[in-house]
């Protein structure tokens, strides 16, 4: 059994991802600080004794044996980002310098949760792996993604001066249950709203698009990636093609609760995305992935999840 280690994975998507890598008998260790994650999405895994939690910033190096990494250790929310910018903006760099060092040293081979948000605001769409996006250097989301866009060029410097073997992977918005219920996603924000008979907060006109996502779908590409060939480096769209407007998102959650809330339209946030869509030809053939679950199908199972988090 491999020797795994995650970082973020008591996040949203890490601990989806110890979940699973614990399910296959693999000795896991879970690197987090719980600036976003929390203990609560892990508590399943502490009593087990092939899962460690290691409470630690990825901005220290580290210094362990290990086979793989997926390095997913940074917040992801645009609120908690545009909030505390400088911490977002270390934990991709220097994150992925420690990481990076660590694979080096250790022979591991190490995965990288990109994102999205490398296109910016995207002149191209859907947006494919060779373009080069259009992200505002300057502006309240830079953090995020210049820190993401340092992050692949980190890796793949390594890759090509150090041959340490990578795989990185542009992740589109993903949801399901374990999204933090503070942090200002647009899927949680609805449901929770809906749930409590609140209105709910649609920014700008609503016309903007997402491509939503379920995390089980998003895990298994993980997953896939980490097994390929060493050739297979990546960058690789991982994400459900299917796109919605946030007021198609809003009209569905509305539906699939039977809530009677109505719709408060807000001021849009500098520089959203206007558009978002991914192409995963390349997912398809280099993973032989693409999702399964609809979004109506995984809506249900985030809305069940938000219903017993409420009781
Ligand atoms: N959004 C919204 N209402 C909310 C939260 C978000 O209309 O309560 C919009 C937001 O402006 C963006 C989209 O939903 O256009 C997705 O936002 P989110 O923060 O979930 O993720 P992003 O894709 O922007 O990183």
């Amino acid at each position: 059994m491999k020797k795994i280690l995650v970082t973020g994975g008591a996040g949203f998507l890490g601990s989806h991802l110890c979940d699973q890598l614990v399910s296959e008998g693999n000795q896991v260790i879970c690197l987090d600080n719980f600036f976003s994650g929390s203990e609560q999405n892990i508590s399943q895994l502490l009593p087990l004794s092939n899962f460690k939690l290691l409470i630690q910033d990825v901005t220290r190096p580290l210094k362990m044996e290990v086979d793989e990494i997926y390095n997913l250790a940074c917040p992801a929310s645009p609120r908690l980002y545009q909030q505390f910018p400088m911490e977002t903006f270390k934990a991709s760099i220097l994150g992925s310098m420690n990481l990076l060092d660590l694979a080096k040293a250790s022979g591991a081979k190490i995965f990288q949760a990109s994102t999205s948000e490398v296109y910016g605001d995207p002149q191209l769409h859907p947006q494919s792996e060779s373009y080069f996006g259009n992200v505002n250097p300057i502006g309240p989301r830079a953090c995020y993604d210049e820190g993401k866009r340092g992050a692949e060029t980190l890796f793949f410097d390594y890759h090509r001066q150090h041959q340490v073997e990578i795989k990185v992977m542009r992740l589109f918005n993903t949801y399901g249950p374990r999204m933090s219920a503070t942090d200002g996603r647009v899927v949680s924000n609805l449901i929770l709203q809906a749930l409590q008979g609140q209105d709910l907060t649609v920014f700008g006109d609503g016309s903007q698009t997402r491509s939503f996502c379920y995390v089980d779908d998003t895990i298994q590409a993980m997953q896939l990636m980490m097994d390929t060939s060493k050739e297979c480096t990546g960058p690789i769209n991982v994400g459900n093609p299917a796109e919605s407007t946030i007021l198609e998102l809003a009209r569905l959650i509305l539906e699939l609760t039977g809530s009677k809330s109505k719709l408060s339209f807000l001021p849009a946030g500098a520089d959203d995305p206007l558009k978002r869509q991914p192409n995963i030809e390349l997912a398809q053939k280099e993973l032989s992935w693409q999702p399964q679950l609809a979004l109506q199908e995984g809506l249900l199972k985030t809305i069940a999840y938000f219903q017993s988090y409420l009781n």
